[in-house]
Order: structure tokens, then sequence, then C-alpha cells
């Protein structure tokens, strides 16, 4: 079976980079809004947990209300959320992994000394045993940009 791939739309994909690069050194977090495995829209979600959100990101139940909402605004779904790794490579953590739910995309940016790098996106297995990597591709029509986030799935994690 072919690898799945998660399109963004260059203002989804720009407004994460942006995101992450506005809240570092503390993570951001953020819902995606789209279509089936196209995402229209990141809709920025505020970061509650104050103290330790360098590492940690937390969506509270009024943030996935607010992300339903505005996706059924825009006659979409509710696909899944970002958050950024502050000085941490874009790879989910145990506390990503004990706190994701099946079926939605979770996508990470690093975030290096300020300057948002690699992006990923990941699905939960059903068991909840680990995730799996799904490519991201960006769709054109944003500003040009050199470097797309995009790298080769590594298999073994
Ligand atoms: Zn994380």
């Amino acid at each position: 079976m072919a690898q799945p791939t998660l399109t963004l739309r260059a203002a989804a994909d720009s407004g994460i980079r942006r995101h992450g690069r506005e809240t570092y050194p503390h993570e951001c977090c953020g819902a995606l809004i789209g279509r089936g495995r196209q995402v229209m829209e990141a809709l920025a979600l505020p970061n509650v947990t104050e103290e330790s959100s360098r590492r940690r990101f937390r969506v509270r139940p009024s943030d996935y209300l607010a992300a339903e909402r505005r996706a059924s605004e825009l006659g979409a779904e509710l696909l899944g959320f970002y958050h950024s790794h502050p000085d941490h490579p874009a790879r989910p953590s145990q506390y990503d992994l004990d706190h994701a739910w099946p079926v939605f995309a979770y996508v990470i940016v690093a975030v290096e000394e300020g300057q948002p790098g690699t992006m990923t996106s990941w699905r939960l297995r059903e068991d909840r045993s680990a995730f799996d990597e799904e490519r991201i591709a960006v769709e054109p029509g944003g500003p040009p940009r050199s470097e797309t986030g995009e790298r080769p799935c590594q298999p073994g994690f």
C-alpha cells in the first residue's frame, strides 16, 4: 500500500511555522481543519500548560469544540492537531503517544533556536502502541520557500 500523504495548503504550512516561531521557546499547538487528507487551515489554539509548555501540549475540551465549530463554518472537518517541539526533533514523545487519539493526524514542527525546520505528520495505530509517519506535501500557491521541511520516511520507529 502506498504511504499516505497529508497535503497542507501553503497558508496552513506557513501558519504552523509562524506559530512555532512566535511561541518559541514554548510549544505552540493548534488544530488542522480540512477534508479527507487535505488541510485547508491551521487554527492556532492557546497552550494552557504555561510552566511546562516547553515540552508538552494539551488540547482542552473547549479548544476541541472551537476547532469543531471552525471546521463546520468551513464545511470541513477536524483532521488533527499540530504542535511544535522547541529545540527537539520533530518526532512524537511518550507524552504525545499517551495523549493522542486514533484517526487524527498529528503534525509536529521542530523549532531550533527559534527557527522552524523539519515538519512531520503522524497517525496513532489503532492499538495505540505507536505512531506511523505519513508524508507531508505542501500545495504550491504560497510564497516561494527553499525548504519544505519534507524528509524521507525512516522506518524502524
Ligand atoms: Zn510533542
